[in-house]
């Protein structure tokens, strides 16, 4: 471990904008390191919204950012033993591949939320300063930056990073990109006490992850804590097209829309389109949208991004791992220079760059469902796809 920085170092304390699992992961690295940091995010509390869904760390980057933050025990702690199970259906139900969890996987899967409390409690108490939502951002000259928040407050900083997301507010200093559409839906749903109130879907998931892939649109699952399902239906819609048939997403509208979402999979198996007729919560809508594939921006003094403000990508099963990363890496990156910032981001970005386009490319986007099938990597068959996904040897770093 790094001696503690000093604390006049001209980096301290950093300021990061989020508290998602790439913010947090900066934040808890640099204090691996001796380096002070405050994150500044949005919501009101831990609390204030549901995490939701399993994240599968990978080996060879969201692992090895927690071997940075020196977390490894607790990660192993919070893992669902049996989740890497995975099993392919074709939409008329039959079972195409049925790989149970050995236990020698690389990518073991752990509650997003359960990740988030991990990398938080691992922080001094107020570091991270919940309720301030940042809504402007300004270059004051020599790398200093003034955040302002939503309540009017202001801050100023040697070093800004944004770790604020899909929209984030730190990047237009950086760029001018915007995230686009990227051709394709999600809605999700819940399954709860599923062996006994939905036994068929419950079986057609199994003891970890199901996919049930077709051109176009699938339905994805996950056998969360306990004997809850959560699913993702992915569907190749534009994005007004909920709007243009009166699908309603409140909580009123559950029932109906339901239905009118199951009608898309005329024909599945019916233990397949019960993950989404037979929902016990009201269907949530995610629009998916992705930063133009290798972006990059010219250097700007005192500022840049991480995960998804960088290179928010259609999810592909990487983009936690990435963010993760990549804030563990801009961590190092501040302790190995921590009186020269501009070498330091310079580093960071140079790798991050390739990483971050690398991941857009990346085929795992089939296995959450969310493929697109005319982008990078699509296949023609996207079961035969899943299979050469998951019986693929491990990635290293
Ligand atoms: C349906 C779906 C499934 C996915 N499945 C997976 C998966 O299985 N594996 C995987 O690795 N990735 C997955 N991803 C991608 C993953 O969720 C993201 O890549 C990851 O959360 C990015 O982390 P981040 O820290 O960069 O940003 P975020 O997790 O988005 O965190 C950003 C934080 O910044 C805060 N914030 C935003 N704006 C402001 C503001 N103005 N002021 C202050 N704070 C602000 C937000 O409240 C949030 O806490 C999935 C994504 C989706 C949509």
């Amino acid at each position: 471990m790094n001696s503690p920085v000093s604390p006049v170092s001209p980096v301290s304390p950093v300021t990061i904008i989020g508290a998602g699992l790439g913010g947090l992961t900066l934040a808890r690295v640099l204090h691996v390191h001796g380096i002070e940091a405050t994150v500044y995010e949005a919501e009101s509390s831990p609390s204030a919204r549901t995490q939701g869904g399993l994240l599968d760390i990978h080996d060879y980057n969201g692992q090895l950012a927690l071997q940075d933050a020196d977390l490894m025990d607790e990660f192993h702690a919070i893992i669902l033993a049996g989740r890497q199970a995975l099993r392919v259906l074709d939409p008329d139900g039959t079972v195409t591949l049925d790989k149970p969890d050995d236990g020698t996987g690389g990518r073991p899967e752990v509650p997003r939320g359960d990740l988030r409390q991990v990398l938080l409690d691992s922080l001094p108490a107020e570091t991270v300063r919940w309720g301030h939502k940042v809504s402007g951002v300004r270059a004051l000259g020599e790398g200093r930056h003034e955040v302002t928040f939503a309540d009017g407050g202001t801050i100023t900083t040697n070093l800004l990073v944004g770790a604020d997301g899909a929209w984030s507010r730190v990047r237009p200093l950086l760029t001018d990109a915007i995230p686009e559409y990227v051709g394709k839906s999600v809605v999700e749903t819940y399954l709860f006490e599923a062996d006994t109130r939905h036994p068929a879907a419950a079986k057609a998931v199994g003891g970890g992850m199901m996919v049930a892939p077709s051109p176009g649109k699938e339905i994805f699952a996950h056998r969360e804590k306990g004997d809850t399902l959560h699913a993702y239906v992915g569907l190749p819609v534009p994005q007004d097209w909920f709007d243009a048939n009166a699908i309603d997403f409140t909580d009123a509208a559950a029932p109906a829309t339901l239905a009118r979402i199951a009608q898309e999979f005329d024909g599945w198996a019916p233990e397949l389109t019960a993950l989404i007729g037979e929902s016990d919560t009201t269907p949530v809508l995610r629009s998916l949208h992705a930063l133009p594939s290798g972006l990059r921006w010219e250097r700007k003094p005192g500022v840049t991004l991480l995960g998804d403000a960088a290179h928010l990508a259609a999810p592909n099963g990487e983009g936690a791992n990435l963010a993760m990363l990549d804030g563990a890496e801009l961590a190092k990156a501040i302790a190995a220079h921590p009186d020269d910032i501009e070498t330091a981001l310079a580093a960071y970005e140079r790798d991050m760059f390739p990483r971050g386009a690398e991941v857009v490319t990346f085929d795992g986007e089939e296995a959450h469902g969310t493929g697109s099938s005319s982008g990078p990597g699509s296949p023609d068959d996207p079961a035969q796809a899943l299979l050469d996904l998951f019986t693929a040897p491990d990635r290293t770093p």
